[in-house]
């Protein structure tokens, strides 16, 4: 499979980052679009999926910022339907990985207490797990 484009000099430090945590080939995404058509959480992000690739491809650091990568929830269908054979999930959570380096808590577990009353318990490991760093 060739390559596709890309990846400007000044910018390809965090494009190397990704395709290491991640393990994906970003610079195969063609930008068909097919994953945000496919992606049931596309409404809600800032960035669509093809977005995330296209930004990561570039070294964008708006990336590593955005909301959406957050709102993945690595269901996969993206990475079942892909035609260049990407795993955009992973790509996300190599994002979010580099995000939680910044030692930023996405969720702040003080504000939590109502929360913690509704939610079974897994839900509150796995979100800590998530969001946190
Ligand atoms: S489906 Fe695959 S090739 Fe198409 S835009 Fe998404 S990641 Fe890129
Ligand atoms: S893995 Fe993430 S980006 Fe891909 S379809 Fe699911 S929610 Fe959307």
């Amino acid at each position: 499979m060739s390559e596709v484009i890309y990846m400007g000099e000044k910018n390809k430090k965090l494009s190397e980052k990704i395709e290491e945590l991640s393990g994906e080939k970003i610079t195969l995404c063609e930008q068909c679009g097919i994953c945000t058509t496919s992606c049931p959480m596309a409404d809600d992000m800032d960035i669509t999926p093809a977005g995330i690739m296209r930004y990561s491809q570039i070294g964008d650091e708006r990336v590593v910022d955005s909301e959406a990568i957050w709102i993945c929830a690595s269901c996969f269908t993206c990475t079942v339907r892909c035609p260049r054979g990407i795993d955009l999930a992973k790509v996300a959570e190599a994002l979010r990985e580099l995000n939680l380096r910044k030692n930023v808590d996405h969720i702040d577990v003080n504000h939590l207490d109502e929360e913690l009353n509704e939610l079974p318990a897994i839900a509150v490991v796995s979100a800590l797990r998530k969001f946190t760093s």
